[in-house]
């Protein structure tokens, strides 16, 4: 008696600890899954959409006193009567520009060749003003090399950009290096940040025992290929990612019919950064950035002389106003944040679905509700640590977030299904099931077997031994009964101490040797039963019907598995007038 209770018991623990080990098992699983996805790079696109969107939301700072772009457009070429700028009219303008004193003026306009007339003017222009700094185009594609006469004084930077996969700006070069040989290319941006800064008192160094670097109030460290959401992007060079400041609509600017008709408003480049650079579609000089919300639009794409103004203003603004870069969080970290959320999104699925009290609807709804309320959470969490200048995935917690819910709901549903066709003593099928199962097989052609199956004397087994015993038995019985049939026959528990077998496509010799065996399995389980009339140990009686469905049984209206049964319920009845612990066949 105790060793059957404690058996019981340890029964019921076993399958407590199987469906909770599902349960437990989903967070990290999904966890995994999502962290594998993610390495393979399968939600770099939903990662950037997020943090563009970001950066849209995030107002904007005040205007950057220092920069002053001069901007070149087609009304301006039309003035001028000839693209590219003819080196007489370019000179005449630099000149204009330099008479207010910038500090720096950088000019992103290619002038590798000279154009129209004046090509000693512009030449002498360019040699007079160390504050002059002009581009070259030096890797991938087509390569531009840069105005002789700034090369010699080293006043150049590259003008080169870097585009994500999507065509996307996000990345910021500082500075590039030629592999065949060696040389280090700093970007237009960087020489200007560099020499402006340089002025201010503020250098480069080194920060000990880091790879990080010091200018001013900015520490710089790095882009490396798998920062962030990227995957195995290309970070050859020094890159940075991009904290964007401003739309070009939002930099202070100027035509440059403006100028060369010398009404720069007075003082209005003082002391301050000029960049000259076209906002004219034909020169192709124009990116898509976050900013971009429709690319249906060519002209929403930005001028690359504002991506310059753009990042020159983000290095200024961290290294003198301490604004810091945008950061990213070591791999590991962003995996448990992913592990994080999808424990969180079982919880709330498991807190949704054990509340009682609602319809089903409701209980489903609600989970669902409260999975969106915890991952627009998420956003809100991710958006502000965002404005804290700090980039952690969002795509990839919310869809472990969402995942887990969802297979949480899947198991629990699961288990509703399961504890509807189950007997929750036996744990075999119960007799809804049981119909069920029938019902479909009597459509089916093809022959089909029945073995009812009903315990000796459990009467009086029950009135020996006690209730719990009989239980007892029961489950044991009805375990036996799982052993000895093959994986396609159903067992089910028909009544009380009476079990159902179902035996789809099996003649009566088959279903004969099956029952044999059930007999044979339950009578080796070699349980006492000294009260019985049959044996002194548990048996079965059974009784055993079988037809074979063929397509008439289908189209008659009469035909139903009921008789079926009556007749194996008859054999039955025949097993134990006959002395029990045997089987009967009835067709
Ligand atoms: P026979 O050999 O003719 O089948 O005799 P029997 O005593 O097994 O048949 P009978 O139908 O008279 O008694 C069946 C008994 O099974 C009566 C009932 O108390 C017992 N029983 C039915 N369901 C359960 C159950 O869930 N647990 C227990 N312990 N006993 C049950
Ligand atoms: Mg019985
Ligand atoms: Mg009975």
């Amino acid at each position: 008696m105790g060793q059957n209770s404690w058996q019981r018991r340890r029964r019921s623990l076993k399958q407590t600890l199987r469906q909770e080990w599902q349960s437990l098992a989903i967070a990290p699983t999904v966890a995994l899954l999502i962290i594998g996805l993610n390495g393979l790079g399968f939600l770099q696109g939903s990662e950037w959409a997020v943090v563009d969107q970001f950066f849209r939301w995030r107002s904007f700072p005040p205007l950057d006193d220092r920069i002053v772009v001069i901007t070149v457009d087609d009304q301006d070429n039309t003035q001028i009567g000839h693209w590219p700028i003819p080196d007489e009219v370019l000179a005449e303008a630099l000149l204009k520009i330099e008479a207010q004193r910038p500090r720096f003026v950088g000019l992103d306009l290619y002038r590798d060749l000279s154009v129209g007339s004046g090509q000693d003017r512009l030449e002498s222009v360019f040699k007079s003003n160390p504050n002059l700094i002009g581009i070259e185009k030096r890797f991938g594609g087509q390569q531009v090399p840069p105005p002789k006469a700034l090369a010699q004084l080293n006043q150049t930077g590259i003008a080169d950009l870097i585009e994500d996969a999507d065509g996307t700006v996000r990345r910021g070069l500082i500075s590039a290096r030629d592999d065949q040989t060696g040389q280090v290319y700093l970007s237009l941006s960087a020489v200007i940040a560099l020499k402006y800064l340089e002025s201010e008192g503020i250098q480069l160094e080194p920060i000990e025992g880091t790879s990080q670097l010091k200018l001013g109030r900015a520490h710089f460290s790095a882009f490396s290929g798998n920062d962030g959401a990227y995957v195995n992007a290309d970070d050859s060079g020094y890159q940075i990612l991009m904290n964007w400041q401003n739309l070009p609509s939002q930099f202070r600017t100027l035509s440059m019919t403006t100028v060369l008709k010398g009404e720069i408003p007075p003082n209005l480049l003082r002391d301050r950064i000029v960049l000259i650079g076209s906002t004219t579609e034909s020169t192709h000089d124009f990116f898509w950035t976050p900013y971009t919300t429709s690319r249906i639009n060519k002209l929403n794409r930005m001028p690359g002389v504002f991506i310059h103004a753009n990042l020159i203003s983000q290095i200024l603004r961290a290294a003198l106003d301490g604004q810091p870069f945008i950061q990213v969080m070591p791999d590991w970290v962003e995996q448990t944040w992913i592990l994080l959320w999808s424990f969180i999104g079982w919880q709330v699925s498991r807190y949704g679905l054990q509340t009682n009290g609602f319809t089903q609807w409701l209980f489903y709804g609600k989970t669902i509700l409260l999975t969106l309320g915890v991952g627009g959470g998420l956003v809100f969490i991710s958006y502000l640590l965002f404005l804290g200048s700090l980039w952690i995935p969002i795509a990839a917690p919310l869809l472990g977030l969402t995942f887990s819910a969802l297979v949480s709901i899947g198991l629990h549903n699961q288990k509703l299904q399961h504890l509807a066709y189950i007997d929750s003593l036996t744990q075999v099928a119960n007799r809804r099931y049981f119909d069920q199962f029938l019902a479909e097989r009597s459509h089916t052609v093809g022959d089909l077997s029945v073995i009812l199956c009903d315990i000796d004397c459990f009467k009086t087994y029950n009135d020996t031994y006690g209730h719990q015993a009989g239980d007892d038995c029961l489950q044991q019985v009805a375990t036996a009964l799982r052993q000895a049939v093959r994986k396609s026959d159903l067992v089910c528990r028909y009544g009380g101490e009476e079990f159902a077998i179902i035996l789809p496509y099996t003649d009566l010799t088959l279903a004969a040797q099956v029952a044999e065996r059930v007999l044979s399995k339950v009578r080796s389980l070699n349980m006492v039963h000294i009260n019985s009339l049959a044996q002194p140990y548990v048996t079965l009686s059974c009784g055993i019907a079988w037809v074979a469905i063929s397509k008439q049984h289908l189209q008659s209206p009469d035909w139903s598995p009921v008789s079926l049964l009556a007749e194996a319920d008859a054999a039955l009845y025949q097993a134990k007038t006959s002395g029990r612990d045997r089987y009967v066949i009835r067709c």
